[in-house]
């Protein structure tokens, strides 16, 4: 905990990687953020089965950067309804690449097996600068 302690004093933001359907991903979910104490989770749609660490992510305004290419390649299945579920209750989600050279780049207005609407896809434009990876300059 002393590095992260440390991360923080020195003005840094904290990301964890909680990455999807693994054992214990609630678990790491909880450690992330309230042992932890992060800014924002990687990937992290687990949530959705937790409703006390869905409302503690949204009341902290913690940053979700989901990316649906990556999560077909672990689960077979890109979480689309997760994320729209984790967009419809009000946490601040966005849609990623994850890593560019493996995963194909995402446009949110393929995230959703529904048809996002101009209100989905402003919510993950906007939600943007809340996942950022470094304080505002
Ligand atoms: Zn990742």
């Amino acid at each position: 905990m002393a590095v992260f302690e440390r991360a923080r004093r020195e003005g840094f933001l904290l990301t964890m990687h909680c990455d999807i359907d693994q054992e214990g991903s609630i678990e790491h979910i909880r450690q992330a953020l309230e042992d932890i104490g992060v800014d924002r989770i990687d990937h992290g749609t687990d949530i959705v089965e937790d409703e006390r660490l869905v409302e503690l992510a949204k009341a902290k305004g913690i940053g979700f950067t989901c990316c649906p290419v990556s999560n077909s390649f672990v689960t077979e299945q890109m979480k689309s309804s997760e994320i729209r579920t984790l967009l419809d209750r009000g946490l601040a989600v966005t849609v990623n690449s994850d890593d560019p050279p493996t995963s194909a780049p995402m446009r949110p207005t393929t995230i959703c097996h529904s048809p996002p609407t101009r209100t989905s896809i402003s919510t993950v434009s906007s939600n943007s600068p809340r996942t950022r990876s470094a304080p505002p300059g």
